[in-house]
């Protein structure tokens, strides 16, 4: 066999093996990409769902993407601006692959479109498989109630809210649909001046609906007050603390699985000098 004829031969499987390694890579990197991929479809700890939606696991096991709820929040007829005539984007978006949500999944974002906590709730009651569930904002009188709602909370960053510096502002308190029951105005004295006030917004946990209507009405750049999920928002006193006054809390304390914190650990029976260093070399 001729040079001329082997030459190929070595350029074919030369080929044949550069082509392979393109594909493994090809192949890795798409790996990595859809890791991404599937990454960016987890929803970000942030994501504010619709009223009366279940827990995150169990709402995304539950929500099969129709947007039936999105749907009636754009429908519901107080959704027509009254100087156009013509309907208005809907707080409840389905996501996109940008939107750092589940995607197909309904979430709002208030700063842009609050929930306006509909007297009627439509897009409860629309959802085919319970992912929203009716219950969760039912009263005792078996009627849909807005003010059971639980979308978030809002906290109010001090720092940032002018209210805290002494600047009258009382945006996020007047365009609470709960005034003076989720957010109140608590007065201060300005010890600086001596002669002026503080008028600060309190948010108020167990009555605020996260419905971000004071999010989206705060007048600072970056807003002041803002929608986080419970989950993210709040801490967790456990099971071993009660507060002896509120009944909600004392029943609490069944719940409390006893356990001796203080002396199953082996290290915790010692004093920390005993253990602490123990393997610092000097
Ligand atoms: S209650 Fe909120 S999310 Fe539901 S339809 Fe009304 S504005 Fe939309
Ligand atoms: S209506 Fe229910 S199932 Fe359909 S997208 Fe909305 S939450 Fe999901
Ligand atoms: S989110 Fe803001 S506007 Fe809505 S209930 Fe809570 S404090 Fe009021």
């Amino acid at each position: 066999m001729s040079k001329e004829t082997k030459k190929p031969k070595i350029s074919e499987r030369r080929r044949f093996f550069t082509l392979l390694a393109q594909n493994a890579g090809l192949g890795v990197m798409g790996g990595l990409l859809w890791t991404g991929y599937a990454e960016k479809a987890k929803s970000a700890p942030l994501t504010l769902r619709p009223p009366a939606a279940l827990n995150e696991d169990d709402f995304l096991k539950t929500c099969i993407k129709c947007g039936l709820c999105s749907e009636a929040c754009y429908n519901r007829p107080s959704n027509i601006d009254k100087e156009t005539g013509k309907q208005r984007p809907a707080t409840l978006k389905m996501a996109k692959a940008q939107d750092d949500v589940t995607i197909g999944t309904p979430f709002f974002k208030p700063r842009d479109i609050p929930c306006y906590m509909c007297e009627d709730i439509p897009c409860v009651p629309v959802c085919p498989t319970g992912a929203l569930d009716p219950i969760l904002v039912t009263n005792d009188k078996h009627e849909l109630d807005p003010k059971m709602m639980d979308m978030g909370i809002a906290v109010v960053d001090t720092n940032s809210c002018i209210a805290y510096w002494g600047i009258q502002c009382d945006a996020c308190y007047r365009a609470c649909p709960l005034m003076d029951v989720a957010i109140s105005l608590e007065y201060d004295r300005n010890d600086r001046t001596g002669k002026h006030a503080f008028l600060k917004p309190i948010v108020h946990m167990t009555a605020c609906t996260g419905c971000g209507m004071c999010e989206q009405a705060c007048v600072t750049q970056k807003a002041a007050i803002f929608v986080q999920p419970r989950e993210v928002a709040l801490g967790r006193p456990g099971d071993h603390y009660v507060r002896g006054w509120d009944t909600k809390d004392q029943q609490r304390i069944q719940n409390r699985v006893d356990k001796d914190v203080t002396t199953h650990d082996k290290r915790s029976s010692q004093k920390a000098a005993d253990y602490l260093n123990t393997e610092v070399e000097y």
